[in-house]
């Protein structure tokens, strides 16, 4: 039987990249959103794959979405893909203590629910592969951002640590950095202030979906078993010391 991927926030932009691809690579995939239900309706019509709706910042719901995937596709998840993130940006000076937690929330605290809601049915079956979604910005921060370079710099700690602890296991932890790509996410951000993140770009573009889920991909091959605690920075180029 064809391996069970879940991608979580896997509806629009990378998500939905990612989970088109996997498909596209023989698994059976499952995909996970929020609340934009007439997005989700669009992805599942026009991509064939079940779509389950709970909120990824919230322990409890992440138990029961995971349970509840398993149990309508009658097989445990064997490839988890942490994708949902959001933004809130603000400088520091500025943020509000609710900027703060719903970006922790939602792009960190996410991984602890999501990982631990699946972790012990990999090591059960001796094999696995996590692949959680940094940022460049979690690795060289980045004005506006200390909520989300925080959390996405908190990813990249949580994938090193977990790798070590499931290495014996079968299961591969790893994370990837996407650079800025042409997504809904972007869309706050000002025109001129986009030019000028372009121009920092080497290749001189902006990064495309499909563009990560390659790399994602690629980590959740079978021949990656060698590949774990890395982070595969897909940025068009830009060197981070
Ligand atoms: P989008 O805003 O385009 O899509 C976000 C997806 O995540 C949606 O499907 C959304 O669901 C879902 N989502 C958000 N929060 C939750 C939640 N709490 N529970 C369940 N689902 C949730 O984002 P991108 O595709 O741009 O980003 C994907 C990931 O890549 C994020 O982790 C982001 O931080 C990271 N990233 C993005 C970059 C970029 O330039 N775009 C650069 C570097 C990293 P719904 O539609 O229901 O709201």
């Amino acid at each position: 039987m064809a391996r069970l991927a879940l991608v979580t926030g896997g509806t629009r932009g990378i998500g939905a990249a990612i989970a088109r691809r996997l498909a596209a690579d023989g698994l059976r995939v499952a995909v996970n959103y929020r609340g934009n239900e007439a997005a989700a309706q669009e992805f599942a019509r026009d991509s064939g794959l079940p779509v389950f709706r709970w909120d990824v910042a919230d322990h409890q719901s992440c138990i029961d979405g995971v349970r509840g995937v398993e149990r309508d596709l009658g097989q445990g998840i064997d490839v988890l893909v942490n994708n949902a993130g959001i933004t809130r940006d603000a400088m520091l000076h500025r943020m509000s203590l609710q900027q703060w937690r719903d970006v922790l929330q939602d792009d960190l605290d996410a991984l602890f629910h999501m990982c631990g809601a699946v972790i012990e049915g990999m090591r059960g079956r001796g094999w696995g592969r996590i692949v959680n979604i940094s940022s460049i910005n979690g690795q060289k921060g980045q004005l506006g951002q200390t909520n989300y370079a925080a959390a996405k710099a908190g990813v990249i700690g949580f994938t090193k640590a977990l790798a070590l602890e499931s290495a014996r296991k079968g299961i591969t932890v790893n994370a990837v950095a996407p650079g800025y790509t042409d997504t809904e996410m972007l869309a706050s951000i000002d025109a001129a202030v986009l030019d000028a993140i372009k121009a920092q770009i080497p290749v001189g573009r902006l990064g495309r979906p499909e563009e990560i889920a390659h790399a994602v991909s690629f980590l959740v091959d079978e021949r990656a078993g060698f590949v774990t605690g890395a982070t595969l920075a897909v940025n068009g180029g830009q060197y981070l010391a």
